[in-house]
């Protein structure tokens, strides 16, 4: 079937570079000859028939910009087989030939169905928790990273004049891809992540906790930094303990959404400029059910019902040397 039509939309959680591979998307298609359709608050959307025509300028502005300017929604709808359906259907009824889906891991179960039910879908990964195992990167996970970053660079001040022990919860979801990567570039005492840490009591994790307090303690240290996935939870509880424990006042910060806003770094608009690439030219190739990855540095693809069914894993040498660098 010849494409004449592209829907983009955005999905799931809203993540950093959204925009920017908005805009990639669709200057991409545009350059292609494609006509370019916006659907605004993803498949929530699509059901509602929310589109917006979009031509060059519509994306200007976009690059530089946090969020979702298309808006992002979950829909309870869509996944059922009615909702489907009635997504395929509207989107045909306004000649949109082919769907590029930006979201996470939910999102592209979304787009497999499209694809099943007649309309062909690529999926580019966005989402700051880097948790999409088909793919080494996903949108969102620098900026989010770098957001992170500059919070526990700030806390690190006050704790060292305070001679405090920080514990800092960040996102991630289920996953630790962030809290271990932001660990080793603020140099923490310790990071638990639900890969290595679920599994532990919580009054061993607390133990862990408190004898590396001690060891710093001896060894001379100003402060202590305890970087903890928000998959862990209870991080509040923990500091209350620490400090009874060890007389070292102690602190909770949740970062929460502050790591999900705020203007892309440049890799994460390089990274969406070259996957909205990607994703134009698989529709051109007559692909379909694809996800657009990076492996190794490269801007790759593959099928979405295989990279869905993949699993990825922790470094074990980052971890490592979270705990050989806070010596
Ligand atoms: P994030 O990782 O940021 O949460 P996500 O894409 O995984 O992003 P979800 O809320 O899981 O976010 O999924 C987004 C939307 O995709 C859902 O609201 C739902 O409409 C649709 N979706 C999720 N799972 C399925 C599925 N199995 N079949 C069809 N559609 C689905």
């Amino acid at each position: 079937m010849e494409i004449k039509k592209i829907g983009v939309l955005t999905s799931g959680g809203d993540a950093p570079g959204m925009n920017a591979a908005v805009r990639s998307v669709v200057r991409c298609g545009l350059a292609n000859g494609f006509e370019m359709v916006g659907v605004e608050r993803g498949y929530h959307g699509l059901l509602r028939k929310e589109f917006v025509e979009l031509s060059a300028r519509s994306v200007s502005n976009f690059i530089q910009r946090g969020g979702t300017v298309l808006q992002t929604a979950r829909s309870k709808e869509f996944p059922t087989p009615e909702g489907i359906k009635k997504g395929v259907a509207n989107a045909k009824e306004i000649g949109i030939d082919a769907m590029v889906v930006i979201g996470g891991d939910g999102s592209f179960r979304g787009a497999q169905k499209l694809t099943e039910n007649g309309l062909p879908t690529i999926g580019i990964p966005a989402t700051i928790d880097n948790d999409i195992s088909c793919t080494d990167y996903t949108l969102g996970f620098d900026t989010a990273m770098n957001i992170a970053m500059d919070c526990v660079d700030k806390l690190r001040d006050t704790c060292t004049s305070h001679e405090r022990c920080a514990i800092v919860e960040v996102m991630g979801r289920g996953a630790g891809y962030i809290a271990l990567e932001v660990g080793i570039a603020t140099g923490a005492e310790m990071v638990l992540i639900p890969e290595k840490d679920l599994g532990t009591s919580r009054s061993d994790l607390i133990d862990r906790i408190v004898n590396k307090l001690e060891e710093g303690r001896k060894v001379g240290k100003k402060h202590h930094i305890i970087i903890v996935a928000e998959g862990i939870e209870g991080s509040s509880e923990m500091a209350k303990v620490v400090e009874q424990r060890t007389g070292i006042e102690t602190r909770a910060t949740i970062l929460g959404h502050i790591q999900r806003g705020g203007a892309p770094t440049v890799r994460d608009r390089v990274i969406a400029a070259q996957m909205g690439m990607k994703a134009i030219e698989l529709l051109k190739q007559g692909k379909s059910n694809r996800v657009v990855i990076m492996k190794a540095d490269r801007i790759e693809d593959v099928d979405i019902n295989e990279g869905l069914a993949m699993t990825k894993t922790i470094s074990e040498d980052d971890y490592a040397l979270v705990n050989i660098l806070s010596k």
